[in-house]
């Protein structure tokens, strides 16, 4: 069904001159296998190097190219990296480093004696010139002298993701060979917004956006055309789910007051408004379709039972769905206590259950005699068939999309309500790129009782400092997470799978230190492996977790009261507040570490600055937005930015208003998107991966 002119972009890397298989297979695990990927990839950053005859013309924290000539090696030990160390054409000294598994490899080739051109960031450390990991280091030709001129005065290249054996040169060869993959496409944007924006057609902007750090407007067409195509997607969503009509859910309510008598707490207002307005959009016979914002510890979980109480008091049944199977297993925990003794069947579904348990449960669903289903999304495959569904509350959302939505639907007769749980506090601005045209309830309010989490910065100097005082806590027998920083993709010195890495070393380097109580849980590891470590964790037969960011979400577990954030200044605000937010779920006193380098910039210190003072959740959203402005991508782009391939949170922010309206005036006009712009709009989406919605055009 996708229109043949998109074909060129569909097909396989390999198709390109110049990738090979060895190639694709690299960039496959960036996740780019597809010439569109390619394309759609921009660079995170561009680097700019300047060439600089000595040392002494540069300074400190820029980059640059300068000959020099080796005069001693020194491998790796212990600690301590492998150097060499080098002078100029002044004489004057540079230390060159690397660290790393890769580091002695990388020490051997450069010679003594050998004179080399070096690319990279110069650094200074205790009055001492120094560069770690140089983007690039080439002999110079025989016999050249250290002063003549180094060419080209400033470099500008493009920055992308790296991977191991996949280098710049490669990579920034695959965008150029997608570029001239590109065929002619019509233009989908409404001609009166393009002209008032100034923005160039779509071909043009991914050439400059792929070559040009200047290329602001370029970039703002792109991501524009990212969120058109998800606000159209959620528009034709819209549309088919007002063609069938939902049902009517109302109860006498006695469920939901055998729920309440049974907690040890009365709710807070904000869950009872949440509460409220969640009842008010299940009684009406257009399907719920809600947003419920809550940070970390605002308690979701009670307003998710109260909803579902509600459903299966009006004769229905509810499905409840977690992004993980320890998740999914709390949850599970959590209403069976909440129903306990009460006539609420639970029944539980993960990938895990097999043969005739799992067939006994599908049976049990299909007969209605299970009520509420909690598990992963194998409670919306393909052949988990429903009596009657009613209702379905998805926590975590951010990996719930239309396809999941349209999935969803197929599982009733009518389109079950949806109530949608998110821990990310998101600004308003955002919350309309990220899920669509959803009503929105936000508890605002933390349950009484909590007390505010000791947040300190602490400079990377002092790390032995904050392991003796790991040391003393884990020795009390209470538990800790070390988060491990995010890792800077570029460079061919770099790593592969710098985080992970990162976390493999930590994790190696504190076992060394504190032994059998120390697990460590990384995105590469695989499913299974990863939620056993985590069950060591929650069982209290490890006391240390050593993660990546793969505990952003969701981690439950009260008696950790130590988190210690390794390269704070890393990570986003928000990405901070969210594993801040993984302590201080107990009754007792928590304190976050935030290890920080050393030269932070003043965005850095403000950002770091902001967590310290507040622990308010969409405060620390706003400001995190306001703290990016949108201008030349000089420098690396935040990693960890949820949601979208092209648009930043500060472009989605900015640009979602108009992309929605167009999206609305377009489906407005051309609700089956046959006009010629119609078509070009499907284009769009295919471009996008929207091929689900595309497929709502062509179904009841
Ligand atoms: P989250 O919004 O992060 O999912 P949970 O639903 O897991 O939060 O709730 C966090 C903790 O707060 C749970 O232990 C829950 O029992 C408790 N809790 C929820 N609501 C209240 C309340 N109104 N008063 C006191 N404790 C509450
Ligand atoms: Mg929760």
């Amino acid at each position: 069904m996708r229109p043949e002119l998109l074909n060129p972009l569909f097909a396989d890397v390999t198709r390109l001159p110049g990738v090979g298989p060895r190639v694709a297979q690299r960039l496959a695990k960036l996740g780019l296998e597809r010439v569109v990927d390619v394309l759609l990839a921009l660079p995170t950053g561009f680097r700019r190097t300047r060439c600089v005859a000595t040392l002494a013309e540069a300074a400190p924290g820029e980059r640059i190219a300068v000959a020099v000539e080796v005069v001693q090696r020194r491998e790796a030990h212990g600690r301590a990296p492998a150097r060499a160390a080098a002078l100029d054409a002044a004489g004057q000294p540079l230390a060159i480093l690397f660290f790393g598994g890769q580091a002695n490899r990388l020490l051997a080739r450069l010679r003594v004696g050998g004179r080399y051109r070096i690319d990279g960031q110069l650094e200074s450390w205790n009055g001492m010139l120094q560069m770690a990991h140089p983007d690039q280091v080439a002999p110079l030709p025989p016999g050249a002298p250290l002063d003549a001129p180094l060419g080209d005065a400033d470099g500008v290249e493009p920055v992308y993701p790296l991977t191991e054996g996949l280098t710049r040169r490669m990579r920034a060869e695959a965008a150029r060979a997608a570029l001239a993959a590109l065929p002619p496409i019509p233009e989908w944007i409404a001609p009166g917004l393009l002209a008032d924006r100034g923005w160039p057609g779509f071909a043009a902007a991914l050439r400059a956006a792929h070559a040009n750090p200047g290329a602001v407007l370029a970039r703002d067409r792109l991501a524009h055309d990212e969120l058109f195509a998800g606000q159209l997607a959620w528009g034709l969503v819209r549309a088919r789910m007002r063609r069938r009509p939902s049902r009517a859910l109302r109860s006498a309510g006695r469920l939901r007051r055998e729920v309440l008598a049974r907690l040890g707490f009365a709710p807070t207002a904000a869950q009872e408004r949440a509460v409220a307005e969640i009842l008010a959009d299940m009684a009406r016979p257009e399907a719920m379709l809600r947003l419920l914002q809550g940070d970390v510890g605002s308690g979701k979980t009670l307003v998710a039972a109260l909803a579902l109480a509600e459903a299966v008091e009006a004769g229905v049944q509810g499905a409840f769905l977690a992004p993980t199977e320890l998740l999914a297993r709390q949850h599970l925990a959590t209403l069976e206590r909440l129903f306990a003794g009460l006539p609420v069947r639970i029944g539980f579904l993960s990938g895990r259950e097999k043969g005739r348990a799992r067939e006994a449960l599908r049976a049990d669903l299909a007969a209605g005699a299970i009520d509420v289903l909690v598990g992963t999304h194998a409670l919306f495959q393909e052949g988990v068939a429903y009596r009657d569904l009613g209702l379905a509350v998805i926590d975590e959302q951010h990996r719930f999309g239309v396809a999941q939505r349209l999935l969803l639907q197929r599982k009733a007769a009518q389109p079950p309500h949806l109530l949608v749980m998110t821990a990310t506090p998101i600004p308003r601005t955002l919350a309309l790129a990220r899920h669509g045209a959803m009503d929105v309830s936000v508890l605002d309010e933390r349950p009484p009782g909590r007390q505010p989490i000791d947040t300190r910065v602490i400079a990377m100097a002092r790390l032995e400092e904050v392991l003796a005082g790991l040391g003393r806590h884990l020795a009390a027998g209470r538990r800790a997470y070390w988060v491990c920083p995010l890792v800077d993709d570029g460079g061919e010195g770099a790593e592969p799978d710098g985080e992970q890495a990162a976390a493999v070393s930590r994790a190696a380097m504190l076992r060394a230190r504190f032994g059998e109580a120390v697990e460590l849980v990384h995105g590469r590891m695989p499913g299974p492996a990863r939620e056993a470590a985590l069950a060591r964790f929650v069982a209290g037969e490890a006391q240390l977790l050593v993660a990546t960011t793969v505990i952003e979400v969701g981690v439950d577990v009260p008696e950790a009261t130590l988190i210690v954030i390794e390269a704070a200044e890393r990570f986003g605000l928000a990405q901070l507040h969210q594993l801040r937010g993984r302590v201080g779920r107990g009754g007792e006193k928590s304190v976050c570490l935030l290890l920080a380098g050393a030269n932070l910039s003043e965005t850095a210190k403000e950002r770091l600055r902001m967590l310290r003072a507040t622990d308010d959740g969409f405060a620390i959203a706003e400001a995190d937005l306001k703290l990016r402005g949108p201008g030349e991508l000089l420098g690396t782009r935040q990693a960890g930015e949820p949601g979208f391939r092209i648009a930043t949170d500060e472009q989605a922010a900015r640009l979602i208003a108009a992309a929605d309206a167009d999206a609305r005036l377009l489906l407005a006009e051309d609700p089956a998107l046959r006009s010629p712009r119609g078509e070009a709009a499907r284009l769009l989406l295919y471009l996008f991966d929207r091929d689900s919605a595309v497929r709502t055009l062509h179904s009841g």
